[in-house]
């Protein structure tokens, strides 16, 4: 490890850093201050990734994903500027151009696929997320009961009466609401009691495992009987070959999403491969 020793500034004592973590904090300050513009510039672009029934194979939703095509560092992770965006308080705006763009884009789908959109734990501290959920709806036509929102735990997680009274107010829109990454964070099981998931989203990690650790399955089980119990509709994320659809299939998870199926597809090309993958289901039955 290539430690270099720093005169610290003025106080008269050495500190030790790291060349990686110096780049990793530029890189940050960086993308922090090009977030700010990335939407005015148009570098921002929401892809779709299909969700499908488990049994058939028919797409029920399409997850909007949001992309950063950076002018010079080329394609950012939302992983890695999401929690950039949170922090200087950007994923408001930058979440209501989201929810907008995956209603208009769904209206021009088959009727019955929904579009998934995920939520950000900040966006709730905002008064009127309510209000902009229902101006994307109507703006857009695309009615209500067609709209995913996908939150993580976190949501409910420590003081919050208020976050759960939106959650319910977005529910009573007649939305769906999906709880994300399930099995990770702390998953606090007495949270399913105060609200009602339409969607658990078991997280990728389970079914990357699924191969070679009898433990994830019967992690998998579990969650797929937790969500019979509580009626709820089960995905499992990240499924990437065959014999994990196999599995999940003969387990009866409800929704299944992964490259295996498809990876995220731009907007413009969505609508035709849901077209497409229609046409094949009828000619299948
Ligand atoms: P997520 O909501 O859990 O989304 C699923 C992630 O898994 C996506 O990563 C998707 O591309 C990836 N994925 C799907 N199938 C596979 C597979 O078979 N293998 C592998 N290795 N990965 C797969 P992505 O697009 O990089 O997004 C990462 C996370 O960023 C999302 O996780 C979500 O938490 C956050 N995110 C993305 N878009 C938005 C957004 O518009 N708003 C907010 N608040 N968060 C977002
Ligand atoms: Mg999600
Ligand atoms: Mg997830
Ligand atoms: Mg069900």
């Amino acid at each position: 490890l290539a430690l270099y020793a720093a005169k610290a500034n003025g106080v008269g004592g050495f500190v030790l850093f790291d060349p990686k973590m110096e780049e990793k904090a530029d890189r940050e300050r960086r993308l922090r201050r090009d977030l700010i513009h990335a939407l005015e510039r148009h570098q921002l672009d929401v892809v779709y990734q299909p969700i499908v029934d488990a049994r058939s194979k028919r797409p029920v939703d399409c997850e909007a994903l949001l992309r950063w095509h950076h002018p010079e560092l080329g394609p950012i992770s939302p992983v890695e500027f999401i929690p950039i965006a949170e922090s200087i308080n950007l994923i408001g705006s930058i979440g209501c151009w989201v929810l907008r763009r995956a209603c208009e884009t769904a209206a021009t789908w088959p009727r019955h696929v929904k579009v998934a959109v995920n939520l950000s734990v900040r966006q709730f501290a905002r008064p009127n997320l309510i209000t902009e959920v229902k101006r994307g709806l109507a703006d857009s036509g695309l009615s209500a009961d067609r709209l995913v929102l996908e939150i993580t735990e976190s949501v409910l997680l420590g003081d919050t009466e208020e976050n759960l009274a939106v959650l319910k107010r977005l529910k009573d829109l007649g939305a769906h609401i999906a709880l994300d990454d399930f099995g990770t964070g702390y998953s606090s099981l007495s949270y399913l009691q105060k609200f009602h998931f339409d969607r658990i989203k078991i997280d990728k990690s389970f079914i990357t495992e699924l191969d070679h650790s009898t433990n994830s399955l019967s992690i998998i089980r579990a969650i797929i009987s937790l969500g019979k119990t509580f009626n709820a509709d089960i995905t499992a994320e990240g499924v990437e070959t065959d014999s994990q659809y196999q599995i999940l299939k003969r387990e009866h998870c409800d929704h299944c999403q992964g490259y295996y199926f498809s990876k995220p597809i731009d907007a413009k090309t969505v609508g035709a491969w849901l077209a497409a993958s229609e046409a094949k289901s009828d000619a299948s039955v």
